[in-house]
């Protein structure tokens, strides 16, 4: 017999929550209660699609074997989408902020705590990091190396976009990694800093010291390595520690905004380096994985949001995670300077300086973002030739004329070398069907839709 569902899924998500992130704790599991008991299948209410979707893939596992603890006649969990009620007649839900404590001052105080040495801050954590489809794949290998450093990954290499979370991410695996284990020599820097610090060695004449330094670390994490580009004495240098730290099982971390191959000016023998241990992406967030992303800053940062309001953000501001941070940062200052709610008219407002005016986008800025992208002259790229280095730009180029700018296939031909309009068609449909199976492809693609958005 099962009457108290109340209980039940208490207790369930009592055993649930160890085993999740904080974050993705409150993200999914938010708003979820039991509505019905019937012939072994214990019905969930969910508040909307995306949260059944992740519930009831990702983790089914966990829901349905805590249940099952707790009464062994369950067999299955389904996911029933109950919207939550309209919010118009509920004075108390009117209410578009309400301040929950004062957690914002308690990460300030922990900012104050950077892990000098190590170069850490332990604001990135794995558990103030939200998991989505997006992202999902950098946070499992960042976890796993975390868990195993210099044994199962190495090197880890994380690319992306900015502001999508690649130094959360490393950070993140530098504080776990010193929180199991203090003793581990860990340091964190960007290639910015790596190629300051070797310039001053050169200068101050003690460039002993500064191989002995960066050849002590077990976990070395270097941040945005597209800066390497070009330096070719730095490069040298960096091959060098990095052979010495592999070749002693040391973990070296990686991030930048493109795969290795498409960092201009970077040695081969660096690349394939690169290349040789565990690459993985972080793509663009979907609109509910925005507002998802939302829900948990703010409740961070204790205070509620409409949902009206947090539509509206997430509707608007695409770009990256960091934007939509800021974008939170400047609603909430405001609901403080003014000392009052705010209403959607106040954001709607308050916003309209973030968010980009459309902008005109002519087929000779996406064509020239696309050779630099792929390093290649611009001219060439309308060169006869079946040299694969040349036709994907090109055909690359077509595709996004006509997905994103809708210019007409004969246009597309005579602008492309003088191709007939069969041959834009072409490139449209293989690159159309590639993406489907190729989600590396389809990264570079929104790289360089992120590149042009910005132009
Ligand atoms: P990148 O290094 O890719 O440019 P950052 O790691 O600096 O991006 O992220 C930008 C901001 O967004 C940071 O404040 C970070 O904490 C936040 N952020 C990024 N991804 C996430 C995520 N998945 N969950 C929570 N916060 C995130
Ligand atoms: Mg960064």
């Amino acid at each position: 017999m099962l009457d108290n569902f109340e209980k039940l899924w208490k207790d369930a998500l009592f055993e649930i929550e160890p085993n999740v992130s904080k974050a993705n704790f409150s993200t999914w599991f938010k708003d979820t209660y039991i509505s019905k008991y019937e012939d072994g299948v214990v019905t969930i209410n969910v508040p909307n699609d995306f949260v059944k979707e992740w519930l009831s893939t990702k983790y089914y596992k966990f829901v349905i074997s805590s249940l099952r603890n707790l009464n062994p006649s369950i067999r299955h969990a389904d996911y029933l989408i109950v919207s939550k009620p309209p919010q118009i007649n509920q004075p108390e839900k009117k209410q578009y902020f309400k301040q929950q404590g004062n957690n914002e001052e308690q990460l300030g105080f922990q900012e104050l705590n950077t892990d000098t040495e190590a170069n850490l801050n332990p604001r990135y954590t794995f558990d103030s990091f939200v998991v989505a489809s997006f992202n999902e794949v950098a946070h499992s290998a960042a976890i796993a190396v975390s868990k195993s450093i210099g044994n199962l990954y190495n090197p880890l290499f994380i690319y992306g976009g900015v502001g999508l979370g690649k130094t959360h991410l490393l950070q993140a695996i530098g504080n776990e990694t010193k929180k199991n284990n203090p003793a581990t020599k860990v340091q964190y820097l960007t290639s910015e800093k790596f190629a300051n610090d070797y310039v001053l060695s050169i200068q101050n004449k003690n460039i002993h010291l500064f191989k002995e330094k960066y050849r002590k670390y077990n976990l070395l994490i270097v941040d945005d390595i597209q800066f390497f580009s070009d330096k070719l004495k730095i490069q040298e240098e960096f091959f060098h520690i990095f052979n010495a730290l592999y070749d002693g099982n040391n973990q070296i971390i990686f991030s930048s905004d493109k795969p290795p191959q498409y960092i201009v000016g970077l040695e081969d023998r660096l690349k394939s380096r690169f290349e040789g241990g565990m690459m993985v992406d972080i793509s663009q967030p979907s609109l509910e994985e925005r507002m998802a992303i939302l829900r948990v800053k703010m409740q961070q940062r204790g205070y509620l949001i409409s949902d009206e309001i947090i539509d509206f953000i997430a509707k608007n501001i695409k770009e990256n995670i960091r934007e939509l941070e800021g974008a939170l940062n400047s609603v909430i200052g405001q609901s403080k300077i003014r000392g009052r709610i705010l209403n959607l008219i106040d954001v709607e407002e308050i916003l309209k300086r973030k968010i980009k005016p459309i902008r005109v986008i002519t087929a000779d800025s996406v064509i020239k973002i696309i050779a630099n992208y792929y390093n290649i002259e611009e001219k060439k790229i309308n060169e006869k030739t079946r040299r694969q280095e040349i036709v994907k730009p090109r055909q690359i180029a077509m595709y996004l004329l006509r997905n994103d700018l809708n210019t007409s296939y004969p246009y597309i031909g005579r602008r492309l070398g003088q191709k007939d309009h069969t041959t834009a068609i072409h490139a449209y449909k293989k690159i159309t069907c590639d993406i489907k199976n190729d989600k590396k492809l389809e990264q570079e693609i929104n790289n360089i839709r992120e590149i042009i958005s910005k132009n």
